[in-house]
């Protein structure tokens, strides 16, 4: 299974950074390989990525306490602030300092994506209904699988899920595409909350 190994008349080795995880495959290895780290001063970035770099890296059980408003909201490892407190305060989601930016920003806020999820739903509105059932359960698929940060698949369902929107907003989108994908999705009757 070992994909790097060299070519027998290769010379020189490809310098590489070290990475403990080249040979492991299992999800909790492609989601470290796949996560960024947001959030952080770069200070933190640089401390957090050195742990994911070198396998030191502790996935969150379950949500810690924020030290801000003391919720259990704080999802990510190493994490001492929640998104929505950071958002607030812009404080590092680690070391609490305010001075720096951060190296990396979070994925699109809850509003910008009510408002994209807005749009969308008035554009599916022209749509004829079972083609608009496909597409909106397809989606929210996406949608739950991309919300999730220990899906190992995380950023290419993002990816995914912002293509269709992209390609959809331009309303050229061919749905027969869809037909493809409709082994992914159940096609059973209820209707609710599309119609007014
Ligand atoms: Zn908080
Ligand atoms: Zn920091």
């Amino acid at each position: 299974m070992n994909k790097s190994r060299g070519k027998p008349g290769q010379k020189y080795q490809n310098r590489e950074a070290y990475k403990f995880d080249k040979w492991r495959t299992d999800p909790k290895a492609k989601m470290l390989a796949a996560m960024q780290v947001i959030n952080c001063c770069p200070k933190c970035t640089q401390v957090i990525e050195w742990k994911i770099q070198f396998g030191k890296y502790k996935t969150l059980t379950r949500p810690a306490t924020c030290l801000d408003c003391k919720e259990k909201a704080v999802k990510y490892a190493y994490h001492t602030r929640c998104i929505p407190c950071v958002e607030k305060s812009k404080r590092c989601s680690k070391c609490g300092d305010s001075q720096s930016e951060f190296v990396n920003l979070p994925p699109p806020s809850d509003s910008e994506l009510a408002k994209k999820d807005a749009e969308f739903k008035s554009e599916l509105k022209r749509l004829p209904e079972r083609k608009r059932r496909t597409l909106l359960r397809y989606m929210e698929k996406l949608k739950l699988d991309s919300e999730n940060p220990e899906n190992e698949n995380q950023e290419a369902i993002k990816d995914k899920l912002q293509e269709y929107t992209e390609k959809y907003a331009k309303n050229d989108f061919e749905f027969d595409e869809f037909d493809d994908e409709r082994s992914d999705v159940s096609d059973d009757s209820d209707n609710e909350d599309l119609d007014d």
